[in-house]
């Protein structure tokens, strides 16, 4: 096991070994907070001590209407964007989901383990149906039943997530708990969610307090990995912020939400803790911060969107790509899958 990453299953006996999942939906434009709180951390951990799976989890994405061409466009981008930050398809199965039907079956078998209760508390819900919940589909409320599929049809022992997943990540230790209990085995690994690091919460550019998601209204809260230089530029510069200046010290920046998110970026981008961010930039104005964060941003980012534009020209590649991830994957799930059943009592 490598440093920093314990395994914790201190309730189950059996060993499992280190796997990592994490997965990214296709709906919409990849942010900055998708590459800053998942695929940035997903590139360092592959060609470690884990076995390293990641996957564009379609299914997740038509718990919501998608356009079935822009669907296929943005599973693609999704795929695109892992390959061009680094994830290596020999090091690493990259997949997407509703090509391997085992996270769908393993997902309606818990959603027989899963109860009620626990969907009502998901926070997730209830910021994505608003006041509409009896208008959504009845699949965005058992997503995290779906999620733990993912993650429990291949034993994963550890999920880098950003913050907003860990309710679900917990979530899915309850299902595996619940499971072993019910059924009086040591079947599921209880996953430990992974989320370090200074931007394991980017926040929207108009709104400190809300999260920057690739499915937010306006185009302007978020950072697009596919943005241009001065688009970039555009965005910082019309974020919002306070008037006073960044702070001496990181207590400054307390009650300073949209600050804290603009050093935050810094912080995981140039991997500086924020820290050292606010040692290196403190008292400097917004007329200055601004440019420094969006050259920053433009230098780490131009190099991926050049790489993902490139590989787009060529979606039979990436096809190819994740029909062979999926092959890799089906060797892992469907064992596992199959044993599940066979567990609770059905005949195969
Ligand atoms: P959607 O708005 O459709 O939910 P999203 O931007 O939230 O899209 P997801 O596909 O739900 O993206 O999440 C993919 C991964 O990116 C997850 O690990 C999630 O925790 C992480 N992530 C998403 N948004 C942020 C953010 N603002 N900061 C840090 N991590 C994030
Ligand atoms: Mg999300």
């Amino acid at each position: 096991m490598p440093p920093g990453f314990q395994q914790d299953n201190a309730m189950t006996e059996a060993t499992f070994a280190p796997r990592v999942f994490s997965g990214i939906k296709p709906s919409g434009g990849l942010t900055l907070g998708n590459y800053l709180g998942a695929i940035k951390r997903f590139v360092e951990m592959q060609g470690g001590d884990f076995e390293t799976i990641f996957c564009v989890v379609d299914l997740h994405a038509i718990t919501v209407w998608q356009d079935p061409e822009e669907l296929k466009r943005a599973t693609r981008e999704v795929a695109a964007g892992y390959l061009a930050s680094g994830i290596d398809p020999e090091k690493s199965i990259l997949f997407n989901q509703s090509r391997v039907s085992a996270h769908a079956e393993l997902g309606w078998l818990f959603n027989c383990v899963a109860r009620v209760g626990w969907m009502n508390r998901m926070t997730q819900f209830k910021e994505k149906a608003g006041k509409n919940a009896e208008k959504q589909s009845l699949g965005l409320y058992a997503y995290p039943s779906l999620m733990a599929a993912d993650i429990l049809a291949y034993h994963a022992t550890h999920v880098p997530v950003g913050d907003d997943q860990k309710q679900h990540v917990e979530l899915t230790r309850d299902i595996a708990a619940k499971f072993n209990h019910d059924y009086g085995v040591d079947f599921f690994p209880l996953t430990t969610p992974v989320i370090e690091g200074p931007a394991m919460r980017v926040m929207n550019l108009r709104d400190g307090t809300k999260k920057m998601s690739k499915s937010g209204e306006s185009d302007m809260e978020r950072i697009n990995m596919t943005d241009d230089a001065d688009t970039i530029a555009k965005k910082f510069k019309k974020a919002r912020t306070d008037p006073a200046p960044l702070p001496e010290s990181l207590d400054g920046l307390k009650d300073r939400p949209e600050a804290k998110n603009l050093v935050d970026i810094y912080a995981g981008l140039s991997g500086m803790s924020a820290e050292q961010v606010i040692a290196e930039h403190g008292g400097a104005g917004w007329g200055q911060f601004k440019p420094a964060l969006a050259d920053l941003a433009v230098e780490k980012l131009a190099p991926i969107s050049s790489e993902m534009a490139r590989l787009m020209d060529d979606p039979a590649e990436i096809d190819r790509i994740m029909a062979r991830g999926a092959e890799r994957a089906r060797a892992i799930a469907d064992p596992i899958v199959s044993k599940t059943s066979e567990l609770m009592g059905l005949l195969r």
